[in-house]
């Protein structure tokens, strides 16, 4: 796959020179393919991923979607208001929000509100990678809360993030970061 950079076991991301496109995701085990967001389409992706988790709304993580991926979920608070940027794909469903198995993997899924309303984080069991999308970053910084979002919501959100047993952060942008076991 090419401009795929290995992370962990079976998985690797994308990152384009964009400054704007979301980094994407992709854990790939048997030939089975899980994309964990899919950038605003600048991200080249030959292939249909066999499910496509979307981390948010926003169209720097959700315009990469092609119409004929087969099941691509977000959260269904994230359908209801059309915030500003939100972009639907028009296949996506609601995500059950329930734990998922993905070949050895099990991914658990946290609503993690505040930079939108339905922004989730996704802790992979297996690995101990948190895809964070747009809710925190590395170096300690968080996303806007002005696009849709709430700062409340985001101080819970924050709080939650911290209580969650990942290894490694993987954000929607910038760099990856291991959590520092205080
Ligand atoms: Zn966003």
């Amino acid at each position: 796959m090419p401009g795929f950079e290995e992370i962990a076991r079976h998985t690797r991301m994308l990152r384009t020179d964009s400054r704007t496109c979301g980094t994407v995701y992709l854990i790939e085990e048997n030939g089975r393919r899980l994309l964990i967001d899919a950038g605003d389409g600048q991200a080249k992706l030959d292939f249909a991923p066999d499910i496509c988790i979307l981390t948010h709304g926003h169209f720097d993580h959700t315009r990469g979607v092609k119409p004929d991926w087969e099941k691509v979920l977000m959260h269904p608070a994230e359908f209801r208001f059309g915030g500003p940027h939100i972009e639907v794909p028009k296949n996506a469903e609601k995500n059950p929000m329930k734990e998922m198995k993905f070949g050895s993997h099990l991914l658990e899924f946290f609503h993690t509100p505040g930079h939108t309303d339905g922004s989730i984080c996704i802790l992979d069991r297996k690995t101990g990678l948190l895809f964070s999308g747009d809710t925190k970053f590395a170096g300690g910084s968080y996303g806007r809360t002005d696009l849709g979002g709430s700062d409340e919501e985001m101080e819970r959100s924050l709080a939650l993030i911290e209580k969650i047993p990942y290894k490694l952060l993987c954000p929607g942008h910038g760099e990856l970061e291991e959590k520092n076991e205080a």
